[in-house]
């Protein structure tokens, strides 16, 4: 599985990068910590990611995932997690986005400490939850 990220546009250029370098330096890690805590398997299927300004999401169904470009490092680096703890996720139609979060989580949270600490977990739950109430509520549900 490769992931592969392009910018929507030239003013991206630069978190593009940063994503790119993240990718470099993270992305074995991530995978493996993400397939450990989850008791799942990526598909071998590429994966496309566009940079743009906006929500980020995890695009599934041919979709490319989206991730917004002006985070700061570490939160790109913590929703990339989150997003491709997304792609690992099965069966999810009928789910709503609520039980598709708190379904994440459980294995969200602990990848994140795995990888980078519990300061930084905690720090990501507190941007999550402040993000929108469904946020709240999967993190208030997990804790
Ligand atoms: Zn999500």
């Amino acid at each position: 599985m490769q992931v592969l990220f392009e910018a929507q546009s030239e003013e991206f250029i630069g978190a593009l990068g940063e994503y790119k370098e993240i990718w470099t330096l993270e992305g074995e890690k991530i995978i493996s910590a993400l397939e450990k805590n989850s008791g799942k398997k990526f598909n071998t299927e590429d994966i496309q990611v566009i940079i743009y300004e906006g929500i980020s999401r995890s695009g599934r169904e041919g979709r490319p995932m989206m991730l917004r470009a002006s985070y700061t490092r570490d939160v790109k680096l913590g929703t990339l997690v989150h997003e491709l703890g997304h792609r690992l996720q099965t069966n999810t139609k009928d789910m709503t986005s609520l039980e598709v979060h708190m379904e994440l989580n459980v294995y969200l949270y602990p990848t994140w400490v795995e990888l980078y600490g519990e300061e930084f977990a905690d720090i990501m739950v507190e941007i999550e939850s402040s993000r929108t109430d469904m946020y709240k509520e999967a993190w208030n549900t997990y804790k």
